[in-house]
């Protein structure tokens, strides 16, 4: 399963968003196929059209999709060279799919702040580079073993040779991995990389929990914003603390509470949708009378593969799916009526999953 990994200095509010995202928890029993471990949350992922499909089919349940965040323990100063638990948040790093990285925002003289002040550009400066020295190290040996073969005009060996220099020139100013520029077969070698700044990034801005509405006048945010601007990555600005307490509400105790603070959505939600699509996610639907159920699948899969989600002989046995957009369906009002304006698709081997379709998996046992 693809995982997300928070990360961020000592004392930004890493550990009171996790707890969160754990309190928030998701019955593990309906992912069997999410990890168990205390450093990983299963989060589920909010979806309006669940809501939508389960008042149309009455179902006698629905289960959301969820997907897993992992708390990184923290990352200090000299990472790269096995400082503080460096090489153990270095390889924990390289096991997640996308990074979320969060930076501090709030003012709290009782907070001690690991270099003084409140400075989140300096913050998210100090992180990338430890990131980046570390994948100096891995292209540098590389290098080290394609450069005599290079010389002696080996092509593979040249071809690598020039991605693993433009990598090296990139990261001498601190350019991470990710905003270089490589053609398609460039690509796969710098792939086969696993580098951590190749990942993409996303940056959780955390505001006092009294800042939540104006966050948009606390400087620290804007100059996050800023920064993340130049990175091409999304913002998502959250107050832990907050969220903390929200984790703890259920239904009706948290949208009172979310009215109260004036708030429409959770920095939770925002947080797990936004990761949901930095990890290029998306969902497709069964709906039957005994289950509706959301299923996460990685964009540009098959029919055949996202039936395997569901279980492994359903891939085996494919023989097609009855599809119908999601928008096609609730407009319909229910399958009968979709069906009779021609709107569920038979749809083979080759069809591309979209986001929102509804799917009936035919298949052979
Ligand atoms: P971590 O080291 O990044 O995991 O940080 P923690 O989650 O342990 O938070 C460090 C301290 O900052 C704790 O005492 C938190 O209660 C506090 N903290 C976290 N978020 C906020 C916030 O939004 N406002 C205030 N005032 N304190 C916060």
């Amino acid at each position: 399963a693809l995982t997300a990994g928070i990360v961020g200095l000592p004392n930004v509010g890493k550990s009171t968003l996790f707890n969160a995202i754990t309190q928030a928890g998701a019955e593990s029993a309906n992912y069997p196929f999410c990890t168990i471990d205390p450093n990983v949350g299963i989060v589920e992922v909010p979806d309006v059209r669940l809501q939508k499909l389960t008042e149309l089919v009455k179902p006698k349940k629905t289960i959301p999709t969820a997907f897993e965040f992992t708390d990184i323990a923290g990352i200090v100063k000299g990472a790269s060279k096995g400082e503080g638990l460096g090489n153990q948040f270095l390889s924990h790093i390289r096991q997640v799919d996308a990074i979320c990285h969060v930076v501090r925002c709030f003012q709290d003289d009782n907070i001690t702040h690991v270099s003084g002040k409140v400075d989140p550009i300096s913050d998210i400066e100090t992180i990338n580079l430890e990131l980046i020295l570390a994948d100096m190290e891995t292209v540098s040996k590389r290098i080290q073993r394609v450069e005599k073969m290079a010389k002696q005009k080996d092509k593979e060996a040249m071809a690598e040779f020039e991605v693993l220099s433009k990598l090296r020139d990139a990261f001498e100013e601190e350019i991470p991995a990710r905003a270089v520029e490589f053609n398609e077969e460039q690509q796969k070698l710098v792939k086969g990389l696993h580098l951590l700044t190749s990942k993409s990034v996303m940056y959780v801005a955390n505001v006092g929990e009294d800042e939540l509405l104006e966050a948009d006048s606390n400087q620290y945010v804007q100059l996050v914003k800023d920064f993340a601007d130049k990175d091409e990555a999304e913002v998502i600005v959250v107050s832990a603390k907050v969220e903390s307490e929200i984790a703890e509400l259920d239904g009706d105790e948290k949208e009172e509470f979310l009215e109260e603070l004036g708030i429409a959505e959770s920095g939770l939600d925002q947080l797990i949708k936004a990761t949901y699509q930095l990890l290029g996610l998306a969902t497709y639907f069964t709906a039957g009378v005994q289950e509706v159920r959301a299923w996460t699948f990685k964009k540009g899969i098959k029919a055949p593969q996202a039936a395997g989600i569901i279980h492994s002989d359903f891939e085996k046995g494919f023989i097609r799916a009855e599809t119908v957009s999601y928008d096609d369906l609730v407009e319909a009002g229910s399958e009968q009526a979709a069906k009779e304006k021609g709107k569920v698709r038979l749809e083979g081997k080759e069809y591309l999953v979209k986001d929102g379709d509804v799917m009936h998996f035919r298949f052979n046992v």
